[in-house]
């Protein structure tokens, strides 16, 4: 009954709402619910066992936060202890809320698998003419290297190391590298000047170290050294083999720049300063074979396979014509760790990386809102899924998509929760209000409820795990406070986060996941918001697509871009692609990986037609594919 008033007065009279029990089955801070938790607290530890015991919403969810940005999850970087903490907590909380499991599955764990990085073995070499460098003093051995042994070859300074046919620029123009080691600076032609072609003073897609690596490695190099931009300081990046590589396959080291200045000024008479200079005043590469220079060296690394886990469960919905369908309530649990590529503060590498606003908060009101509906359940069932290793490029997300914990077609809509601790002047963003046309008036009476202003302006916010869904035409909004100074860095703290605005939000991403669980109707998917495939980090780069889905995870028969399945009606089907094909070349370049897949698309133009080499039943296999724009959805 009352639900039924209050689905008819929802949209004109939020006020009612709050008085009597709040939103629609919800009811926030007045009191715990159900003794059923409080027993299964006991089983849980602690933490766990302390937000379970706790008597109200907001204590509840900085608890959550406090514990999840706390000093022992560590970041919760996916393959860690840390991780694996957070997970148990995560596990002990839906325990004790009794959530359902889901369909066939014996727990709430999904484990896939994960490229957590690499990991040097033996003794990494390098010598210049014969002199010996020094590991982690002279040299380090880049996160992205692959293994690889070259003995005395030649040395080529190729400066920026950048080919942009269509900036007119090419580091490697009149140069041969064939079997030569490569020495490139780190950054890009004028870079503090705001009229460079290299987008001004914000670095381009070609100051990315692992495509400069690969167009080195296309050209024939059999391996690269990289110093630091002359502006920076002579270090070497603490980096180290531990980040997420999708196996490279020459080997890349950093040096130290004043290692080779002898040599540099040998072969052009300027230093490292002065050639960095020239290039800019000159707008030309001074590229060159450097004289009386030979290299030696000898790296060997292994990937380091680990397991991420998404935690799901299951609210049952009371419907029984319903039931069968799932709102997916999400939020990703994962963050940086110690830091890594995707920090904002690369300087503080080494230091815990909290991740309270991104994402211990989504999680924390994701928590919350299991705990409202646990006691007062929707029509359709509610699949309450928080994700790892959305960091690494949303493969949990997508690895619940993929691996169908629920069949994709049962899933009616999906509510993600990512970076909501922040909420300033009550302005709320909230994305995908696009992806159906119902989903506008959905999210109008629980804004006004909570008092929020809602701004669906999406702009400069990059994807998260809703895209997974999106991308499998399930309607999908997106909650976001906003970017903040601290963002990826040891500054996104428990003490920076807005617990009352946190508490808002939530409320307000209950209301809404309540909304669109009792919708009577299926939401009509708007085509037009559907995301194109993933393609790996920046894939905002690219202008054609190919229409493959990357395969995440797991071993390769091959080096390559394993394809995990094509898209209906895109390029690649047409040509004959399948999944379970490695693409090994595009054009006449190798591709060892999704990162050199990238790098040669965001080459290419639209109707293109490209021969694509896969790897197929043991034999290559080379088809023509015609590239399509990017935007035509297929
Ligand atoms: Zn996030």
């Amino acid at each position: 009954m009352i639900k039924e008033i209050i689905k008819l007065g929802l949209l004109t009279a939020g006020i009612l709402t709050i008085m009597l029990t709040g939103p629609v089955g919800v009811c926030w801070a007045q009191h715990g619910n159900g003794a059923a938790a409080a027993t299964e607290a006991d089983a849980a530890t602690g933490p766990a066992q302390q937000w379970l015991a706790e008597a109200d919403a907001s204590s509840r969810l900085r608890d959550a936060v406090e514990f999840l940005a706390g000093e022992d999850c560590a970041g919760r970087r996916p393959g860690t202890p840390g991780a694996d903490l957070a997970a148990s907590y995560l596990e002990q909380v839906f325990t004790g809320l009794e959530l359902a499991l889901p369909p066939e599955s014996r727990g709430y764990r999904q484990g896939f698998s994960i490229t957590r990085g690499i990991h040097v073995t033996g003794q990494p070499a390098v010598s210049v003419n014969g002199t010996d460098l020094e590991a982690d003093r002279d040299f380090t051995v880049a996160g992205f290297s692959g293994s690889g042994t070259a003995r005395q070859v030649p040395l080529v300074f190729a400066g920026y190391g950048i080919v942009a046919p269509e900036l007119g620029w090419d580091s490697y123009a009149g140069l041969a590298v064939t079997g030569c080691a490569v020495v490139i600076m780190r950054g890009e032609p004028q870079q503090n000047d705001p009229d460079s072609v290299f987008s001004g003073i914000q670095l381009s897609v070609y100051a990315d170290l692992r495509r400069k690596a690969a167009t080195a490695r296309d050209l024939g190099a059999v391996a690269v050294l990289i110093v630091n931009n002359p502006v920076d300081e002579d270090d070497l990046p603490e980096l180290g083999p531990t980040y997420t590589a999708a196996g490279f396959d020459i080997p890349v080291v950093y040096v130290k720049r004043e290692l080779l200045v002898n040599a540099l000024i040998g072969t052009t008479g300027l230093s490292w300063h002065e050639i960095a200079e020239t290039i800019d005043l000159e707008n030309q590469p001074q590229s060159a074979v450097v004289q009386d220079t030979l290299i030696d060296i000898d790296v060997a690394v292994e990937k380091d396979l680990a397991t991420g886990f998404n935690i799901i469960g299951v609210i049952p919905g009371t419907e029984p014509a319903l039931a069968g369908q799932y709102v997916v309530l999400g939020a990703h649990y994962d963050h940086l760790g110690i830091g890594g590529p995707e920090s904002t503060t690369p300087e503080r590498y080494g230091e815990i990386h909290p991740g309270a606003d991104d994402n211990a908060s989504g999680v924390a009101a994701v928590l919350e809102i299991a705990r409202q509906l646990t006691a007062n359940p929707p029509a359709r069932s509610v699949l309450v899924s928080l994700f790892s290793a959305e960091e690494l490029g949303l493969l949990g997300s997508s690895a619940l998509v993929r691996n169908a914990v629920v069949p994709v077609e049962s899933i009616h809509s999906m509510i993600n929760l990512d970076m909501i601790g922040h909420l300033r002047d009550g302005r709320l963003i909230v994305g995908g209000v696009d992806s159906a046309e119902e989903l506008a008036g959905i999210i109008e009476a629980p804004a006004a409820a909570h008092s929020l202003a809602l701004d669906s302006d999406l702009s400069g916010l990059g994807g998260s795990d809703h895209m997974s869904f999106m991308r499998e035409g399930i309607p999908s909004l997106f909650l976001n406070t906003g970017a903040f100074a601290g963002y990826h860095s040891p500054a996104d703290t428990a003490a920076g986060v807005n617990y009352d605005g946190l508490l808002q939000v939530a409320a307000f991403a209950g209301d809404v996941t309540v909304s669109l669980a009792d919708w009577p109707e299926p939401l009509a998917f708007n085509e037009a918001a559907r995301p194109a495939p993933a393609q790996g980090s920046n894939r905002g780069n690219l202008r054609v697509s190919m229409g493959t889905v990357p395969h995440y995870g797991g071993e390769l028969p091959v080096a390559g871009m394993g394809v995990g399945d094509v898209v209906a009606g895109g390029p690649a089907e047409a040509a004959g692609i399948q999944g379970g094909d490695v693409i090994i070349k595009i054009l006449d370049r190798r591709i060892a990986n999704i990162y050199d897949f990238m790098y040669v698309l965001q080459d290419c133009t639209a109707g293109q037609v490209v021969p694509v080499t896969v790897w197929r039943d043991g034999a290559e296999l080379t088809l023509d594919v015609e590239l399509a724009s990017r935007n035509v959805q297929h």
